[in-house]
């Protein structure tokens, strides 16, 4: 597969097209950024521990019966993946209360939710990444129909139902995440982006000490250390 010209680069990854136009190549950089890019950083190592972790968990949900962009890990940096058309809705899972949902809200930070909540923001930096309901996406056009919407939550229920008690068996609470789906040339949708400590929340069960990106956030240091656990975690060593 040959990595061709640069299609797009966001802040996490850079995403290349390949001589297939059916798919592309995302390069995982090590650059780190928080508060809608406002707060900025380098780890090295964390983007191949994204992509690493991320392909595990495309390979699980995929063995669990969820469509995703995953094709193959190329090599440390590089993940080979379907091409879709990005859905602008990030799709926020929550089981524990924390982050916006406390600021917003005011739930207490660490409540666990009575059930999963399930959420749309829209992907627009220039925004902020606005909350959405319903009516938002429809007007807004960020989907056809209800019933894509309705997949979307149910999509992401479905990747909770498998990543939850996959990670508390290994030690770790899936506090909530973020994911992103695409639409294939067939238009089926389908799970993309990555899903990482970038994008998840990980609370250790035993200690509660955050093992995401919030170490970043919050200035607590040893980000590359909480990663590599996670995905040792994963490979159960
Ligand atoms: P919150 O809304 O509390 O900031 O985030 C909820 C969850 O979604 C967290 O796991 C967080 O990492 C993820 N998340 C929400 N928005 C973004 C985003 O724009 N980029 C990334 N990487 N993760 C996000």
């Amino acid at each position: 597969m040959e990595k061709r010209e640069l299609l797009y680069e966001g802040k996490a990854k850079r995403l290349f097209l390949t001589d297939d136009e059916n798919l592309v190549i995302s390069e995982f950089k090590d650059d780190l950024t928080a508060f809608n890019g406002e707060k900025k950083s380098s780890e090295a190592g964390k983007g191949a521990l994204n992509n690493k972790i991320s392909t595990e968990l495309f390979k699980l949900l995929e063995a669990n019966g969820i469509p995703t962009h995953f094709v193959k890990m190329i090599d440390d940096n590089h993940m080979l993946h379907t091409k879709v058309d990005v859905i602008l809705i990030e799709v926020i899972v929550r089981n524990i209360a924390t982050g916006s949902l406390t600021r917003n809200l005011g739930i207490e930070d660490g409540k666990v939710l009575p059930f999963t909540l399930v959420e749309f923001d829209y992907k627009d930096d220039d925004l902020g990444d606005p909350k959405l309901n319903d009516q938002h996406c429809l007007i807004l056009e960020l989907v056809e129909h209800q019933d894509e919407l309705d997949k979307l939550r149910r999509m992401a229920r479905q990747v909770n139902d498998v990543l939850k008690p996959y990670f508390a068996e290994k030690g770790l609470n899936l506090v909530d995440f973020k994911l992103e789906f695409g639409k294939d040339s067939s238009g089926n949708i389908i799970l993309v982006d990555e899903i990482s400590p970038d994008n998840c929340r990980f609370w250790d069960i035993e200690s509660g000490e955050k093992m995401d990106k919030d170490r970043f956030r919050q200035g607590l240091g040893g980000l590359t250390v909480a990663y590599e656990q996670v995905l040792n975690r994963i490979l159960g060593k």
